[in-house]
C-alpha cells in the first residue's frame, strides 16, 4: 500500500466515523424531541383532568351544601289586625267590633251577588262577600225542603250609625227594656261583622210573615251548621250571650266550627273559651267531617310556623288567634 493509498484509507475512516457520529447525534435529538412531545402531551392531559376534577368537586360540594341546609320554615305574623278579623271573631256586649282593623273587609250587595234569588227587605243590604256562597246554598236548600220560596233576609251588615238607628227605633216601638234585650249597642252588634244575617219570611205577594213561627226556622236550626252558620242566640244560652232567644239570627263561623258547636251544644262564647285549652302543644282539637279532618288550635303567639296545606286563621277579638288546618 502506497503512502497515498494509506492516507486515503485514513481519511475514509475518519469520514466514516464522522458520519456515524452525526447519525448518532441525529438519533439522540430525535429521541429527545419525541420524549419532549410525550411529556408535553402527558402534562396537558393531566392538567385537563385535574381541572375537570376540580370543577366536579365544586359541583358536588354545592349539592352537598343544599342537602345539608335545613329549609327555613315559613313563618306567619299573627300580630296586629289579624286578631280582630276572621270568621270566629267574638262581638258581644263585652267585645266591640273594630271597624278600623276590618276596613279591608269585602262587602257585597246581596241582591247583586246572590246566585239564588231570595228577597231582601232592602235593596241596599250588604254582607261579607265570603259568606255569599254558603248563604245562597243554605236558603236554597231550606226553600227546597219547604217547597216554597219564602225565606228572605230581614237584616244583614250594619254600620255603627245603622245600629244606632236600630236601637232608637226598637226603643221607640217596644220600649227601652225590649231594646236592651234584643238590640246590641252601636259598635257591639254582630251585624257589624258582615257575617250575620237575620232571616225572615216574605210571601209571594210581598207580605212579611213571622220567621220564628215558620217551619223554616225549625229547618234552619237543624241544618244551618251544614253550611257553616250557627243559630247564634239560643234560649238556653241567654245568660252567656247576653241576648234573648233569636230564632232568626244566623252567624257564619265556617263549617268545621259550626259542626262542632252544634254537636257539643256550645254557643260562640263557650266554644272560644273551650278552644283556649286546645293549643298546638296541648291537644289541638280534631274535627272530623266525612272524609275531612280539621286540626284546630288556639295561640297567643306573635308568629307561628306556616301550616302545610289549606288553613284559615281567625282572631277571636279577645287577644287570641285560632288556626284551622285541613290535615
Ligand atoms: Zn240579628
Amino acid at each position: 500500500m502506497t503512502e497515498k493509498e494509506r492516507r486515503k484509507r485514513i481519511r475514509q475512516r475518519k469520514e466514516a466515523r464522522s458520519r456515524v457520529l452525526r447519525l448518532r447525534c441525529l438519533v439522540f435529538f430525535v429521541i429527545l424531541g419525541l420524549a419532549a412531545v410525550v411529556v408535553l402531551i402527558g402534562l396537558t392531559r393531566y392538567r385537563g383532568q385535574a381541572g375537570a376534577e376540580k370543577e366536579m368537586s365544586v359541583q358536588v360540594s354545592d349539592v352537598t351544601e343544599e342537602v345539608n341546609t335545613e329549609p327555613v320554615p315559613e313563618m306567619l305574623d299573627l300580630t296586629g289586625n289579624i286578631r280582630k278579623q276572621g270568621d270566629l271573631i267574638l262581638v258581644n256586649a263585652g267585645h266591640a267590633y273594630d271597624f278600623e282593623a276590618n276596613r279591608d273587609l269585602a262587602l257585597v250587595r246581596i241582591r247583586e251577588a246572590q246566585t239564588y234569588e231570595y228577597p231582601t227587605d232592602k235593596e241596599s243590604f250588604e254582607a261579607a262577600e265570603k259568606i255569599m256562597p254558603a248563604l245562597d246554598a243554605m236558603i236554597r236548600a231550606c226553600d227546597e225542603a219547604m217547597g216554597t220560596r219564602e225565606t228572605s233576609i230581614s237584616s244583614a251588615y250594619r254600620t255603627e250609625e245603622y245600629q244606632r238607628n236600630v236601637v232608637q227605633e226598637t226603643a221607640e216601638l217596644y220600649g227601652e227594656d225590649y231594646a236592651a234585650k234584643y238590640a246590641a249597642k252601636p259598635g257591639y252588634s254582630e251585624h257589624h261583622t258582615g257575617l250575620a244575617v237575620d232571616l225572615g219570611i216574605t210571601y209571594a205577594d210581598g207580605e212579611a210573615g213571622s220567621f220564628s213561627e215558620s217551619p223554616n226556622a225549625v229547618w234552619m236550626a237543624e241544618h244551618c251548621t251544614e253550611y257553616g252558620f250557627v243559630r247564634r242566640y239560643a234560649e238556653d244560652k241567654q245568660e252567656i250571650t247576653g241576648i234573648s232567644n233569636e230564632a232568626w239570627h244566623f252567624r257564619y263561623v265556617g263549617k268545621p266550627h259550626a259542626a262542632y258547636m252544634k254537636e257539643q251544644n256550645l254557643c260562640l262564647e263557650e266554644y272560644l273559651d273551650y278552644l283556649k285549652e286546645n293549643t298546638e302543644e296541648n291537644q289541638p282539637l280534631l274535627i272530623r267531617m266525612g272524609t275531612e279532618t280539621f286540626k284546630v288550635w288556639y295561640t297567643v303567639a306573635e308568629t307561628i310556623q306556616k301550616p302545610e296545606g289549606d288553613y284559615a286563621i281567625s282572631g277571636d277579638n279577645a287577644g287570641g288567634v285560632i288556626i284551622t288546618a285541613k290535615i
